[in-house]
């Protein structure tokens, strides 16, 4: 790949961000920054931000700006994101992505694709209603989609602890989609903008999305 990509990744929560993002690592050699994982990690340190942070997220809501930014520019401080990156769940406000915009200009680099996941918001919640992830390795998995292949086993490290998040409850669920509506589905607008946003049909398999998306990067990095 000539240039290191920044590719972002647009969608509800269970459009499969997540997911993808962990694919498009192994497929590409991308280093996937999910902000979601490194504010639950904050909260699991019990970090001032993570302490700010934790209210928040149960609620549902989006955690500030400030917080969120200081969390993502320690992270792109380290010398692997120079890989190339997939910004999972961020950005999610205006804000946040002038703030991205800002931060790659700096290392003389700019987004090179912003994909948004296409989702219908009614099937949202049974799909984040039923995923659990490897407590070792991360893996994802989903009560109906994607069981393991031995069941209380982990298909990728062989792991037997599962565990499930807090904010995956159909209550915090439908508030995650407000929020989602009215903070983040601007920024389709915005990138759309820009010339650099590719619309993705998220409904179909696992493997189907992930092609696609394939499909995307070897297009934007040709
Ligand atoms: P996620 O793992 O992306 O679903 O994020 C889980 C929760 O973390 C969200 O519901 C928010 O409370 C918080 N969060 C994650 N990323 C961001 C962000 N970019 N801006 C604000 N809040 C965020």
């Amino acid at each position: 790949m000539p240039v290191a990509p920044v590719l972002i990744l647009l969608g509800p929560p269970g459009a499969g961000k997540g997911t993808q993002a962990r694919m498009l690592e192994e497929d590409f050699g991308l280093i996937q920054l999910s902000t979601g994982d490194l504010l639950r990690a904050a909260v699991a340190a019990g970090t001032e931000a993570g302490r700010k942070a934790k209210a928040v997220m149960e609620a549902g809501q989006l955690v500030s700006d400030d917080i969120v930014l200081a969390i993502l520019k320690d992270r792109m401080a380290e010398p692997d994101v120079a890989k190339g990156i997939i910004l999972d769940g961020f950005p999610r406000t205006r804000a946040q992505a002038a703030a991205l915009d800002a931060l790659l200009a700096e290392a003389g680099r700019k987004v090179t694709a912003a994909v948004s996941l296409e989702v219908d918001d009614a099937a949202m919640v049974a799909r984040v209603a039923g995923r659990f992830t490897c407590a070792t390795c991360g893996e994802g998995y989903h009560d109906q989609f994607k069981q393991p292949a031995h069941a209380g086993t982990c298909d990728k490290c062989g792991g037997t602890e599962f565990k499930r998040r807090a904010d995956d409850n159909a209550e915090t669920v439908s508030e995650r989609l407000k929020a989602y509506h009215a903070q983040t589905a601007p920024l389709i607008a915005h990138y759309e903008t820009k010339g650099v946003l590719h619309r993705v049909d998220a409904m179909g398999s696992i493997a189907g999305i992930r092609a696609a998306l394939a499909e995307v990067l070897g297009r934007v990095t040709a």
